[in-house]
C-alpha cells in the first residue's frame, strides 16, 4: 500500500470513525456534564507530562493548587534492578520512599518496561511498544502523514523518555527570525539541573578526570568516542573544503555521569552513563535525567493535592462562563473508554505539538471555543534531516571505525551559519538492535521489505544468505557507518487540519522542496566525504517501492500549530502563551481566554535549527511563572 492508498483509507476510515466518536462524545457529553457537577473541581489541570506540563505541575504544586494532571501514556522505566541499590530519599517523617514503580503499583498505575534485548529481538518488542489507537498503552508514536513523518512519545514523562537528552539554546538570530522574544535560557538551563539533574558532556570512552577536557586531551585523544571524534575531524576538513566556519562542542546532555569527587550525583544514585547507546529507547542503567523520575520526585510522591489520570486521552475543552470543562476518555478500563468531565478555572496545554493542535481544533468544531484562525498553521520541521556515511576511512584507506552503537544517542554538535541560515549537524548513534536491519538496508535496499526482510531481522536465520558473518556482532556490522543528525530552518509553511476525528498535515507546496533540504545534502555530502565514506539518503528519503515516497522527511523536533503571535491576526497564543479570544477578535485583537494556556512546542513560531526542549522548557516557565507564580530555587 503506497502513502496515498494509506492515507485515503485513513480518511475514510477516520470519517467513520469521526462521526461515531463525535456520537460518541455527544452522548456521553451530557452524561459527563452531570458527572462534572459530582467531580471535585480543580485549581487547575495540566494536559500532559513533557517538558512543558511539568513545568506547569511544578509551579502549581509549589502554590498548593489542587491540580488534576491528564497524561495518555503510562509510566515506562528499566527491567533491570541496580546490583547495588542506593539508600532510598526519607520523607519529611523520616519514612523511605518508595522506588518509583512500588508507588506506581500501589496506587494501580500501570507501568512498563523499556524494550531490552540488544537485538532482532529487541526490535519485535520495540514494535510490540508502538503507540497507535490499537495500543494506547503503546510509548513510541510514529505518525505518518503525507509529506513527513512525526515521531514523539506517549507515556508520564513524554518527550524525555525517548529523546537524546540534549540541552542547545538556539542562535539569537534565529529567535530573531521566528520572533521569539525574551527567552531566560539560564533559568531553563538552572531548571534542567534543578529538577531534573546535572547536565554533562559525554564525548568519551570513560568519564575524564577532573584535570582534562575534551578540547584538551592531546595524545589521549584515543578517550574520545569515535563518532564524536570523526565528527570533530571531518568538520575542520568540510569547513576549509566550503569555506564555512564550522564549530565542534560537545553537547550538555541530561544523563548521570561518573566523577571521582565526593558526594556526586553518582554517589546518590548508583549508576552514570554506561555508553550503551539507546538511549530513546530507553536507559537501562537509569541514567537519564526523565520527567516520569522529576514528577515522582517532587509532586507525586509528596503531594495529595495532585491527582494523576494516566492513560486519559483529552478530547476537547469546552468554556462554561469563567471555568473550562475537559472532557477525556479514561482507557485503563479499555475496552470501555470511560468519558469523564472535569472543570477547572485555569487549563495548562501541554500535549505537545500534535495532541494540543488537536485537541484545540476539536474543541473548535466541538465546543465551539472560539480560536484564532491561524489554529493548525506555521507547523515547522525544525529542518531535521538524517542521512548516513557509509564505509567510513582513514586517508590510508584503512577501515575507520565509528561505532554508531556506543555511546549516547547525540554526543557532539557542529554549528554554523550559511546564506544567512543557521544550521546544526550531530554525530546520532545506532542502538544495537537496529544494527542488523540498518546493515541490510544500506547492503540490499530492495530487499528491506517481505520475507527477507522479516527472517533477518527477527534473527531466526543465523546462517542467512543476507549475514556475511554469522559470528559478526550488532556492533561490528555497522562500525563504519556514521549517521548525522541535522537541524536547520524552513519557513514553518505546514498546516494541520482535521480529518474526521483525526488531525492531518500538509503543505501547500512540497516542503522536501525547501533549500533547507538542499543545504543540508550538500554539506552532509561534504562531511561523509571527509569521513573517507559514501554519502546515503535514508530510505524515506530515498523512497523505497510500495513503503516510502520520495523525499519523505522524519521529523523528531516537531514546533508549531498553535504558534505565538503579537496579535489573534498573527498567532494562536500571545508571548505568555494565553490563547486568544476568538469572539473578541473585532474589538480587541489582543483578548485572551482567561485562564486558558498553552506550555509546549506547539507555540514556537519557526524552526529553532537547535534541539528544542531547552528552549520549549524557557518558554514555558515565562508563560507558566507569569500565570502561576514563580517554581522556586532556580
Ligand atoms: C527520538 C527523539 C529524540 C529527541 N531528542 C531530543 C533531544 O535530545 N533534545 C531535544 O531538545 N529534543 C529532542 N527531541 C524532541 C523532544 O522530545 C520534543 O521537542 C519535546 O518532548 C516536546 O516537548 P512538549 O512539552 O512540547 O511535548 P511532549 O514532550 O511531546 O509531551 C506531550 C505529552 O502530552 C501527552 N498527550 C498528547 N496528547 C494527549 C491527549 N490528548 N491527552 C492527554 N495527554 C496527551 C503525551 O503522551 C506526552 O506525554 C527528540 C525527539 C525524539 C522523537
Ligand atoms: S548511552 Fe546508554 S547508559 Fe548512557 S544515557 Fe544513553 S542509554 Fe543510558
Amino acid at each position: 500500500m503506497t502513502n496515498g492508498d494509506s492515507n485515503s483509507s485513513l480518511t475514510r476510515r477516520n470519517l467513520v470513525k469521526g462521526a461515531a466518536l463525535g456520537a460518541v462524545a455527544t452522548g456521553l457529553g451530557m452524561a459527563a456534564t452531570k458527572e462534572a457537577a459530582a467531580q471535585q473541581a480543580y485549581d487547575a489541570i495540566v494536559i500532559g507530562t513533557g517538558f512543558g506540563g511539568t513545568i506547569a505541575t511544578l509551579a502549581l504544586h509549589a502554590q498548593n493548587k489542587k491540580i488534576l494532571v491528564i497524561e495518555r501514556g503510562t509510566f515506562w522505566i528499566t527491567p533491570e534492578a541496580l546490583g547495588s541499590p542506593p539508600k532510598p530519599a526519607l520523607d519529611p517523617s523520616g519514612k523511605p520512599v518508595p522506588p518509583l514503580a512500588k508507588w506506581a503499583s500501589d496506587h494501580n498505575y500501570l507501568t512498563q518496561y523499556w524494550s531490552r534485548p540488544d537485538h532482532g529481538a529487541g526490535l519485535v518488542d520495540l514494535l510490540s511498544n508502538r503507540y497507535h489507537e490499537g495500543n494506547r498503552k503503546g510509548l513510541h508514536n510514529y505518525r505518518m502523514f503525507r509529506q513527513a513523518h512525526i515521531l514523539t512519545a506517549s507515556g508520564v514523562g513524554g518527550g524525555s523518555l525517548i529523546y537524546s537528552n540534549v540541552n542547545l539554546r538556539a542562535q539569537p538570530d534565529v529567535l530573531d527570525r521566528i520572533g521569539l522574544k525574551s527567552l531566560d535560557y539560564g533559568r531553563a538551563e538552572r531548571f534542567m539541573e534543578k529538577y531534573r539533574g546535572k547536565m554533562h558532556a559525554v564525548v568519551t570512552k570513560i568519564p575524564l578526570p577532573a584535570n582534562l577536557t575534551p578540547d584538551k586531551l592531546g595524545d589521549k585523544d584515543y578517550l574520545l568516542l569515535d563518532r564524536s571524534r570523526a565528527l570533530r575531524d571531518a568538520a575542520a576538513v568540510a569547513s576549509a573544503q566550503l569555506g564555512i566556519s564550522m564549530t565542534w562542542s560537545p553537547l550538555k546532555l541530561s544523563v548521570v555521569e561518573y566523577d571521582d569527587a565526593a558526594n556526586t550525583e553518582a554517589d546518590a544514585q548508583h549508576t552514570f552513563c554506561e555508553r550503551q547507546g539507546r538511549c530513546i529507547l530507553g536507559c537501562l542503567p537509569q541514567a537519564r535525567h526523565t520527567l516520569n523520575k522529576t514528577l515522582y520526585k517532587f509532586v507525586f510522591s509528596k503531594d495529595a493535592q495532585t491527582t494523576l489520570s494516566p492513560q486519559s486521552e483529552v478530547r476537547t475543552i469546552k468554556k462554561v462562563g469563567d471555568t473550562y470543562e475537559v472532557t477525556y476518555l479514561d482507557h485503563r478500563n479499555d475496552p470501555f473508554p470511560q468519558a469523564t468531565t472535569v472543570r477547572a478555572p485555569q487549563i495548562f496545554l501541554a500535549a505537545g505539538v500534535l495532541g494540543t493542535t488537536e485537541i484545540l481544533l476539536r474543541s473548535r468544531n466541538q465546543t465551539g471555543l472560539r480560536l484564532s484562525d491561524k489554529l493548525g498553521s506555521g507547523f515547522s520541521t525544525n529542518g531535521d534531516f538524517g542521512a548516513l556515511a557509509v564505509g567510513t576511512k582513514r586517508p590510508d584507506g584503512s577501515k575507520m571505525t565509528v561505532s554508531p552503537t556506543r555511546g549516547p544517542i547525540n554526543t557532539a554538535d557542529v554549528s554554523f551559519d550559511t546564506g544567512g541560515k543557521h544550521y546544526t549537524v550531530e554525530d546520532c548513534g545506532i542502538p544495537a538492535m537496529f544494527a542488523r536491519i540498518a546493515r541490510m538496508g544500506i547492503d540490499h535496499p530492495t530487499l528491506l521489505r517481505g520475507l527477507e526482510f522479516d527472517l533477518g531481522f527477527l534473527n531466526t536465520t543465523p546462517q542467512s544468505p543476507l549475514k556475511k558473518d554469522p559470528n559478526q556482532t550488532e556492533a561490528e556490522m555497522i562500525d563504519d557507518v556514521f549517521f548525522f543528525n541535522a537541524m536547520g530552518e524552513d519557513d514553518a509553511s505546514g498546516r494541520f487540519t482535521l480529518d474526521g476525528d483525526k488531525l492531518d498535515l500538509d503543505w501547500d507546496h512540497p516542503i522536501a522542496d525547501h533549500p533547507v533540504f538542499a543545504k543540508h545534502e550538500e554539506i552532509l555530502r561534504s562531511l561523509s566525504q571527509a569521513m573517507g565514506g559514501t554519502y546515503r539518503a535514508l530510505p524515506t528519503w530515498d523512497g523505497l517501492p510500495f513503503i516510502f515516497d520520495k523525499k519523505t522527511l522524519i521529523v523528531t523536533h516537531p514546533l508549531g500549530g498553535c504558534r505565538i503571535g503579537q496579535t489573534m491576526n498573527e498567532g494562536v497564543v500571545n508571548e505568555f502563551g494565553q490563547v486568544y479570544d476568538e469572539s473578541k477578535k473585532a474589538t480587541d485583537p489582543n483578548a485572551v481566554h482567561s485562564g486558558l494556556y498553552i506550555v509546549d512546542g506547539s507555540v514556537i513560531p519557526g524552526a529553532l535549527a537547535a534541539n528544542p526542549t531547552l528552549t520549549i522548557s524557557a518558554q514555558a516557565l515565562k508563560a507558566v511563572e507569569k500565570a502561576v507564580g514563580p517554581l522556586p530555587n532556580i
